[in-house]
């Protein structure tokens, strides 16, 4: 059974942890516990940071004992996904050719949550490169669902939000580039958000797609996850795409009032290949926020049905220019033969230190930039990308959020989607868009169908994730699902 200190929520610990009703210690030391038990059926970490959590628990202790001032995280046990900087501790991106590096620096949303008190107890499985939908593709094994251990955790944050479901971690970060941080949240039951393009640091995150993705944050409930939001967001001069614009306190936002909230359901988002249960789901949480007196209307986004190829065509030539630096000459995993010569040791290097989809991905993301072709997929997919941007912002004249699923099918078994690429990439269909026009998307646990989660998608206009909280919080109060009944109860 989890133990009753970790079943409160995050926001209320951090108040019990400055009282000393508990000690950062104690609840430090019961999230290592819960690590060691759940671990070996969920493999949500690729490291656990256990002595250093501990020693940094203490400190807080003392300051407390000491009535000095302490931050707004003090004490909490943070998960980070491996491919964000934590500096003199690896970050592998869950790849054979990073396996070893050792990270120089903190990255900005690190040095930020170390500010404020909090602990970083780990580093989270992924996709290699955060290149997928299921973690599976990780060079250290796949993450298995804390809600059904048969099953993908979703992805590519999975290390994140089956350590956050599975009572493994207070909070944890993931990153999204086309749904990486909501669509785990949505398989995992519980809430993740990707935040505006640049109200969050990349600095320090290894890049996949720079121009899509965002750091974002995970919680097993919405309050806390404004909490997190709160600390990592804001203006940093470090990354050259970050905004600065002064954003409010999110955890403010919950006293304003959610009456005549308009919400827009397009219907781009409910058709092709979205499951039955997952249809009956939203629809459920769409019906109890009619309930409770909101309105909403059904609308069109159009251009919506050619966001998944216009996010392939991008993310992967990024990913392909991003990805040149990993030669394994200056750093990463090196093929021991000497007497090669430097063409044959570069592509050795590549081919042995990269796994097939990210090498795919390399290849086609090589061939959508070449010459000839850049106008024909590239700059086409850009111009897409213009207008799916025009068809939110008249959205948003008419509506203040738009609801979606999070992802279109319940949580996969294993191996299921493995043999077709094409399979895993149309999970994606209702994540990616709100990355192409850098919109704010959170997914909320929306109920659970048959013991498995499924996730409610909601957008909202630049640099309004306040809305989002709000809205967030009232699906959740309105669902109330148990986070306790998962397999991982009983692990
Ligand atoms: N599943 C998407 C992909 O494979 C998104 C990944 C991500 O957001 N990092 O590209």
């Amino acid at each position: 059974m989890v133990s009753r200190i970790l079943e409160t929520p995050v926001w209320e610990v951090v108040d019990s942890i400055a009282h000393e009703e508990v000690t950062a210690e104690e609840y430090t030391a019961a999230t290592l516990e819960r690590i060691k038990k759940v671990e070996p059926k969920v493999h949500a970490y690729i490291a656990v940071i256990e002595e250093p959590s501990l020693t940094k628990a203490r400190e807080i202790d003392k300051k407390i004992k000491r009535n000095e001032n302490t931050g707004r995280l003090a004490g909490l046990p943070i998960a980070i996904k491996d491919n964000i900087c934590v500096k003199d501790v690896k970050t592998t991106c869950a790849s054979r050719t990073l396996e070893n590096f050792v990270a120089p620096y903190n990255a900005t949303v690190i040095e930020r949550i170390l500010s404020e008190d909090g602990l970083i107890i780990g580093k989270t499985n992924l996709d290699e490169f955060a290149m997928g939908t299921s973690t599976e593709y990780s060079y250290f094994g796949p993450t298995r669902n804390p809600w059904d251990t048969s099953r993908v955790p979703g992805g590519s944050s999975g290390g994140s939000a089956a350590a956050v479901a599975g009572f493994e971690a207070s909070l944890a970060l993931g990153s999204d580039t086309g749904g990486s941080v909501r669509s785990p949240a949505s398989f995992c039951s519980i809430v993740g958000l990707k935040p505006t393009y640049g109200a969050v640091s990349r600095y320090g995150l290894v890049s996949f797609a720079n121009s899509l993705e965002q750091i974002g944050p995970f919680a097993r409930d919405v309050r806390s996850c404004a909490l997190l939001m709160d600390c990592i967001d804001g203006y940093d001069a470090r990354d050259s795409t970050s905004s600065n614009r002064v954003l409010g306190q999110f955890t403010d936002c919950f006293d304003e009032s959610t009456s005549g909230l308009r919400i827009g359901v397009p219907r781009e988002f409910f058709e092709e290949g979205v499951q039955e249960a997952v249809l009956k789901t939203v629809w459920g949480v769409i019906h109890r926020l009619e309930e409770l007196g909101l309105k909403y209307k059904e609308t069109s986004l159009p251009m919506i049905k050619y966001a998944l190829p216009a996010y392939y065509i991008i993310a992967m030539s990024e990913a392909s220019s991003n990805l040149a630096r990993y030669d394994g000459l200056r750093y990463g995993f090196r093929v021991p033969d000497r007497s090669l010569n430097w063409n044959d040791v570069f592509s050795k290097n590549r081919r042995q230190g990269f796994g097939a989809e990210v090498r795919r991905r390399i290849m086609l993301g090589t061939y959508a930039l070449s010459a000839g072709y850049f106008d024909q997929y590239y700059l086409k997919a850009q111009k897409i990308r213009t207008l799916i941007k025009r068809n939110f912002d008249a959205a948003f004249k008419k509506f203040d959020i738009l609801l979606a699923p999070s992802m279109p099918v319940l949580p996969f078994r294993m191996g299921e989607r493995l043999k077709d690429p094409l399979a895993l990439y149309m999970c994606d269909i209702d994540t990616v868009p709100a990355n192409l026009a850098g919109i704010p998307s959170i997914s909320i646990p929306g109920g659970v169908y048959q013991g498995l989660p499924v996730g409610v998608q909601v957008m909202a206009p630049p640099f309004r994730e306040d809305i989002l909280f709000r809205a967030g919080q009232l699906i959740e109060e309105s669902t109330k699902i148990d986070k306790t009944v998962g397999e991982f109860t009983y692990v």
